[in-house]
Parts: structure tokens; sequence; C-alpha cells
């Protein structure tokens, strides 16, 4: 984020009085395909630590053991273990591959370790033994 503010910085400084309204448009044009390009490097180098990882892994979640196959290769991911996707080492020590709802768990747990433990407090209120359907039926019994 920084980089391209700077860069839009670096474009306005460089034209400075002669800039024109064609030339804006291009250099719309140009941010425009800096941010494609950086969009496109960064699903290149996602497909090639995918698929580095699933040539170094079996096809088998991490954590629930669940098996994949080509027809459901999408539902397995790469995590990343210490959650820097910028830490690619080719020997895949930092890679894991868990399944969508395992992968799901495994950052929703990292965030609370972050972030404290907010979340889990609000879920272990009483209300978690609270029946849902017993107002429904109260509703649907009213309306006989
Ligand atoms: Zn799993
Ligand atoms: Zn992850």
């Amino acid at each position: 984020m920084i980089f391209m503010i700077n860069y839009c910085w670096n474009v306005v400084q460089i034209n400075g009085n002669k800039m024109t309204i064609k030339k804006t448009a291009l250099n719309k044009d140009k941010l425009n395909q800096i941010v494609t390009d950086a969009r496109r490097n960064q699903e290149l180098r996602e497909q090639s630590y995918r698929g580095q990882a699933l040539k170094l892994y079996p096809w088998i979640c991490g954590r629930c053991a669940r098996e994949f196959t080509h027809t459901n290769l999408t539902e397995l991911t790469v995590h990343h273990k210490n959650h820097n996707h910028d830490d690619n080492p080719s020997d895949g020590s930092n890679w894991e591959l868990l399944c969508l709802y395992c992968h799901d768990n495994e950052h929703s747990r990292y965030e609370e370790s972050r972030f404290g433990s907010s979340k889990s407090s609000v879920s272990n209120t009483p209300t978690a033994s609270h029946n849902p359907f017993a107002d429904l039926k109260n509703l649907l019994n009213s309306k006989k």
C-alpha cells in the first residue's frame, strides 16, 4: 500500500505542470496495470506454492485427516504455519495442507490468540444452552 501511494506521488511530480487530461488518463491506466500485475503476481505466487505444497505432501488434511482427490482438491488449502504468506521456503517447512473448515478454524484460533479471548468469552455465556426452537414453537402455537 505504501508503495502504491509513493508511486502515485512520483507520477504527479514527474509530469508537473505539463500534465494533460490525456496523460492523467494514461497514468490511471498505468496504475490499473500495476494493480493488475500485482494481483496477477500474487495469484501466480499462490499457485506456485500451492503446486509445490501439493507435490510435497499427501492430499490429506493435517487436522481432520480428510483425504482429497482431483475432484475436490479445491477444498484443500495451503496454510502457512507462521501465518506469513510471504514466507515460502521450498522445503515446505512453512506449509501445511488443511481442508477449508480446519483452515478456517486454524485462523480464527490464531486471531483469538492475537486479539485476546473476547470472542470466546461471548460464546461461553449461558445463552448457548438456550433453545431457539422453544420460542418458535410458542410463536406457532399462538398463531393457531
Ligand atoms: Zn480438515
Ligand atoms: Zn492459513
